[in-house]
């Protein structure tokens, strides 16, 4: 996987490990774990409990830890299949000791979100006195902007970090992937990317140049000539202004096509750009195929249409929807079919 090998690369003197919770940002645990796997990465984070059980069954060899922390009837399942929690508070701490775990630890250093905070870092020094663990990771509010003064904050606090404990834990992370790509100085012992596995952009603004991973097509179900001034879908949002054929395509906001891309986005047949044109439906989505069928191509019934891929980018999706990268692959519907094509 081309996008893991370039993320090694920026890693520099960094193992590389990789984000696959949500089953891979939504393209399938079962092809992205032993994908990632044969391209030579061993170590993973997911977030829930249940989806590093799913990720142990198809990598019985592979460090997996789990963002959520731990639960205390928790504790048997995570030693029994080896999974380590990644502790975020002194109740976890209190859960784990004796328990023969491998926990890491997540220290908080700037995004009041989850991990310990300032305040518990006597409490910590206690704790690593007594357990060792593998490792301690942060994680950044603002690496997607690269010139953010929260980026040397938390840098600063996680070297002292380091500091303070590097007697006590082989290994320290910090980067995601925007993070990887801030400099050599965030990468530590262990980068953590997720969307630019992908092919996503950390900010949709921002093309970031990973290779396109989901290659999301639908078909053909209807053709029509409408004349001009003709209303179009749901509360005919849309009104033909001239002649136009309009191609119905079986996707809608159920399978992750997001409502907000109705007269937004396009998609691409032939090198050719169709307006998504009305609203899109729960199924179903319109798009003008007049300038395709001007040219003198052919489209019918059956044929596929990339809706999203090499022509039509995550990042241009994530935009014309005002969202992110992340969002579009995380909300690809469960009922579309998932192959893998090398
Ligand atoms: C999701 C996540 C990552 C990966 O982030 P990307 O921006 O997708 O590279 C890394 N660390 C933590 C804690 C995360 O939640």
């Amino acid at each position: 996987m081309g996008n893991y090998q370039r993320l090694c690369q920026l890693s520099g003197q960094a193992a590389c490990a990789a984000s696959v919770k949500a089953g891979g940002y939504g393209l399938g645990i079962a092809f992205v774990g032993p994908t990632l796997w044969d391209a030579g990465c061993r170590t993973f984070f997911v977030a829930y409990l249940q989806e590093a059980v799913a990720l142990r069954a198809l990598l019985p060899e592979a460090v997996i830890y789990v963002f959520h922390g731990l639960d205390p009837d928790d504790v048997d399942e995570f030693r029994r299949l080896r999974l380590r929690p990644v502790l975020n508070s002194p109740e976890e701490l209190a859960f784990t000791r004796g328990a023969q775990l491998e926990p890491a630890i997540h220290v908080d250093t700037g995004m009041q979100r989850l991990g310990f905070g300032a305040e518990h870092l006597p409490l910590l020094k206690a704790f690593l006195a007594e357990e060792p663990v593998p490792l301690l990771m942060s994680h950044l509010a603002s690496a997607d902007q690269a010139k953010s003064a929260m980026n040397t904050i938390q840098l600063q606090r996680f070297q002292e970090l380091e500091t303070a404990f590097r007697d006590r834990v082989p290994a320290f992370s910090l980067a995601n992937t925007a993070g990887v790509m801030l400099g050599s100085a965030f990468h530590f012992d262990l980068t953590r990317p997720g969307i630019g596995l992908y092919g996503g952009s950390p900010d949709p603004n921002e093309a970031a140049g990973f290779e396109p991973v989901a290659i999301w097509h639908a078909s053909v179900l209807q053709i029509r000539t409408l004349a001009p001034g003709t209303p179009v879908g749901y509360g005919g949002s849309y009104t033909t202004d001239s002649e136009q054929t309009v191609v119905t395509l079986s996707t809608g906001y159920a399978d992750g096509y997001l409502r907000a891309l109705s007269n937004r986005a396009v998609v691409s047949v032939n090198g050719f750009d169709l307006p998504v044109i009305g609203r899109v439906s729960m199924d179903l989505i319109t798009v003008d195929a007049t300038a395709l069928v001007a040219d003198g191509q052919r489209i019918q019934r059956g044929d596929w249409v990339e809706l999203m891929g090499g022509a039509v980018t995550v990042d241009r999706l994530a935009k014309e929807s005002g969202t992110i990268g992340y969002e579009i692959l995380t909300r690809l519907g469960s009922r579309l079919e998932r192959q893998v094509v090398r």
